[in-house]
């Protein structure tokens, strides 16, 4: 006697299996899929998938998709993953935070990486304080002929990485009232006005609440 499990889907067409695979691949907006991700949001299992087709691999190689291979993955690539969920939360993300579809990558990629998601945070720190962008220093061209103009060393906007180490310095809380903020509320303003030949850096830029981003604006 054998003991087996049935596989549920054992009647289902390779080619509907194939299918779930791109469509959630779609879904994710992405050209590869891990079997985790799939598990969460698939319409059958990644066990019954790589039972089918003898490997995950196989198989997403059969949908046309690219492999998972999680040790391709740069440093890099997964602290920008952070830098980009920092902006979008306004805040230090957390463990919980490190999923689909807010996070590329699983929780598990960033402590195997890093070996805890506290060391993980470390090196984005470390990043992120390093590595100032060409784009900081490149020189305005796109200022108005007829006001005063200032040769500015720096781009009116800040990148989204200099905005981080001001949320960080900052501590997310407006300079003038203290009030927490988060996402859309969130203002970055210039200390000494752009308009004023004040230049987007970390010294001049400041967080402040909308109330206060008004009051300033109306000076
Ligand atoms: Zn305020």
């Amino acid at each position: 006697m054998d003991f087996k499990l049935n596989d549920f889907h054992r009647n289902t067409p390779d080619q509907e299996l194939l299918d779930d695979l791109k469509s959630v691949a779609t879904k994710l907006g992405r050209n590869n899929i891990t079997s985790r991700e799939y598990d969460e949001i698939g319409k059958y299992t990644s066990s019954t998938i790589s039972t089918r087709f003898g490997k995950w691999n196989i198989a997403l190689q059969l949908a046309g998709l690219e492999l998972t291979l999680i040790q391709n993955i740069s440093d890099k690539e997964l602290l920008e993953n952070i830098e980009t969920i920092w902006i979008k939360l306004g805040k230090q993300p957390t463990s919980r935070d490190m999923k689909q579809p807010l996070s590329k990558y699983s929780i598990d990629t960033y402590v195997r990486r890093f070996n805890s998601w506290r060391k993980a945070l470390q090196a984005f720190i470390e990043y992120i304080n390093t590595d100032t962008p060409i784009q900081e220093l490149e020189e305005n061209i796109s200022e108005p002929i007829n006001e005063i103009v200032f040769k500015h060393k720096t781009k009116r906007n800040p990148s989204e990485r200099l905005k981080v180490q001001v949320l960080i310095r900052d501590g997310n809380k407006c300079r003038l009232c203290g009030i927490t903020l988060i996402g859309d509320n969130i203002h970055f303003d210039h200390i000494l006005p752009w308009s004023k030949g004040g230049e987007t850096t970390l010294e001049n830029l400041q967080i402040l609440c909308a109330p206060h981003n008004m009051a300033k604006g109306d000076l």
